[in-house]
């Protein structure tokens, strides 16, 4: 066996500290924290003391965004201290309890300041335009500025805005209650399985054994377990979404947008036809796909193939990667970024930036949360599976986004919008394949390797493009005022599964209730096709990135690390293009459905070669 594997404890504290991410480097001590809140407070009431001053001059509107900023900063770090502690064990009450105090002051932050827009609009912009072309200190602000007057027609009287902002509290209610009742109260369910083995089929495990039982009976008893759950739930989690899907036909209303879509995209100057045109682009483009199910259909010789079979390794792939070997083959497959980048990279392996390994109470999932001024943490919840060494990648190029963008962006600009964010992370990923590929000596190797960047397109791409088509529905319906219901987001749910899939797979009724297990339709509407586009892009990226001409390789590695440091300083768009690529042309979507159509062919070379 090789050294440094998952521990097989799920007790956090019998789990070594070098796997576990050190939230001291935001703040010593609980102490320290108090601090903070109470400076955050007062940096409060100091920028509520602003109100009505704003025709004094470009200077003192200078002064206030400053503080703004401050605050700004500050308010990252005293959410994260408790917020991070909290996600690696939810059952501590306490922490949560701090969390909720961080949110009060967030509510306060915006009920406070919420007189600034329409102040600020109040003075027009023949005024503040003036302003910025005088004063030079000022003009740092001129995109936000700006941005505030393109969307002035949504801003509402500061009566309006402070309702707005009253409103901040239960907005966050429907995506607390989910994780409660999916994370702490759900009781995930114990499966025995043709081994005589039983294990508990928790939502950090699902995903992991699909892609490892190698029994097709096996895979459905996981799968209705894990189904069976959110069946079980699956009227709480309708009212549940219904309140999502209707706080945001509030907002939409409430700031004169005809659809919660328009109102989503159009924060970041995004169009609508983006997204349109990926359901109907991908939609169409589904061929491939369901070739690839057929091969898979075929290769593991099942009479019957169903959607859980769709992610066992054509091979059964024993290999475990060490979170600890790991480390070097993701360093060696950015080399292509630069020697920089590489150095930057490796501060996040040493100095516990990374919470590593499952444990008891721990969240689910993986991310990485920029802290300006400290550095990006990362959960994951590593199980030594190739998926996971991904994972890995996928988080690193998160955090590289937020590091190169914090190193050269004020905090004002540092945040980058989610539509460019997961052109960083599935770069990184395109770059470690690239790389294994690379290295893999034998075909056996090379089509699992196939595999994996075929279940990347699959998953990523396609599935987020279903995602997308079902946020698309379920919210038409709630803005035209039809009832949601579990049974209306079940056939909502099952329908598209249909038109993507068709009669490549044996459609289960029980993949109906997928809605209700995924996290995003809940916490983030409209955040998923980003992740499909985002794929796009970098797909573009990364063919001039491994161009046979140094200079086109050189010019487009330029372009990319230009776009990470250019953070949220424009529209994602227009970063997008000065990156070279343009999400308003089809072209762009239709080049990850070639790209899966030369994947799936290769991999039916390599099967077949195999066989000979
Ligand atoms: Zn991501």
């Amino acid at each position: 066996m090789p050294q440094g594997l998952k521990p097989d404890t799920r007790v956090r504290k019998e789990i070594p500290e070098e796997y576990h991410w050190n939230p001291n480097h935001i703040f010593p001590t609980w102490e320290k924290w108090e601090s903070a809140c109470a400076e955050l407070d007062a940096l409060i009431e100091k920028l509520a003391s602003f109100k009505g001053t704003m025709n004094q001059g470009s200077q003192h509107l200078y002064t206030y965004l400053q503080l703004q900023d401050r605050a700004g900063e500050l308010s990252h770090r005293v959410w994260y201290y408790p917020a991070l502690q909290f996600d690696t064990d939810q059952r501590r009450n306490e922490l949560d309890a701090k969390r909720q105090k961080v949110q009060a002051m967030f509510v306060r932050f915006a009920t406070a300041t919420s007189w600034y827009s329409p102040e600020v609009l109040g003075l027009g912009w023949g005024t503040v335009e003036k302003w910025l072309a005088e004063d030079r200190e000022l003009a740092l602000y001129r995109f936000t500025l700006s941005e505030l007057f393109r969307l002035q027609e949504h801003v509402l009287d500061e009566k309006g805005e402070r309702i707005m902002a009253l409103s901040g509290r239960f907005a966050s209610t429907p995506p607390s209650i989910y994780s409660m009742l999916t994370t702490a109260d759900a009781k995930h369910p114990d499966v025995t399985l043709s081994t005589g083995e039983t294990v508990k089929v928790s939502h950090a495990a699902y995903g992991s054994m699909l892609r490892t039982l190698r029994n097709q009976e096996d895979r459905e008893k996981v799968f209705r377990a894990h189904y069976g759950t959110f069946e079980g739930l699956a009227n709480t989690c309708a009212a549940i979404y219904n309140s999502v899907l209707q706080r945001g036909w509030f907002h939409a209303q409430a700031r004169s947008y005809t659809s919660v879509l328009e109102a989503r995209l159009e924060g970041n100057a995004i169009p609508a036809s983006v997204v349109n045109t990926l359901v109907s682009t991908a939609k169409a483009g589904t061929g491939p796909l369901r070739r690839y199910h057929q091969l898979r259909k075929k290769f593991l010789r099942l009479e019957k193939y169903h959607l859980y079979d769709g992610f066992v390794g054509l091979f059964e792939e024993q290999k475990k990667y060490p979170f600890r070997d790991v480390q070097q083959i993701i360093l060696e497959s950015v080399q292509p970024l630069g020697d920089t980048y590489v150095r930057k990279m490796e501060a996040a392996f040493h100095e516990r930036w990374i919470d590593v390994y499952e444990n008891e109470g721990k969240r689910s999932g993986a991310y990485s949360a920029g802290v300006y001024g400290v550095h990006p943490y990362m959960l994951l919840n590593y199980q030594d599976t190739l998926d996971d060494v991904f994972t890995l990648a996928h988080e690193l190029g998160h955090s590289m986004h937020t590091i190169l963008a914090d190193e050269s962006q004020p905090y004002v600009y540092s945040d980058y919008t989610i539509f460019v964010a997961e052109v960083a992370s599935t770069l990184n990923e395109a770059l470690l394949l690239d790389t294994m590929l690379e290295k893999s000596e034998s075909p056996r190797e090379r089509a699992i390797l196939l595999q994996h960047a075929i279940d990347s397109i699959a998953g990523t791409f396609f599935t987020q493009a279903l995602f997308a088509a079902y946020e698309l529905e379920a919210h038409r319906l709630a803005e035209a005022g039809e009832p949601i219901t579990a049974d209306v987001l079940n056939q909502l749910y099952y329908g598209l599964l249909q038109e993507f899939y068709g009669d490549s797979i044996d459609h289960d009724e029980l993949y109906r209730v997928t809605w209700a297990r995924i996290p995003h339709f809940f916490n983030s509407p409209y955040y998923v096709y980003q992740y499909a586009t985002c794929y796009a892009s970098s797909a573009l990226l990364m063919r001039d990135i491994q161009s046979s001409d140094q200079a086109v390789r050189q010019a487009a590695v330029d372009r990319y690390l230009n776009l990470l440091r250019a953070g949220g300083s424009d529209h994602p768009t227009s970063l997008l293009k000065a990156a070279g690529v343009d999400l308003e042309q089809p072209e762009t979507v239709l080049a990850v459905v070639d790209q899966l159509d030369t994947l799936v062919t290769q991999l039916e070379q390599e099967i077949d070669r195999l066989a000979h």
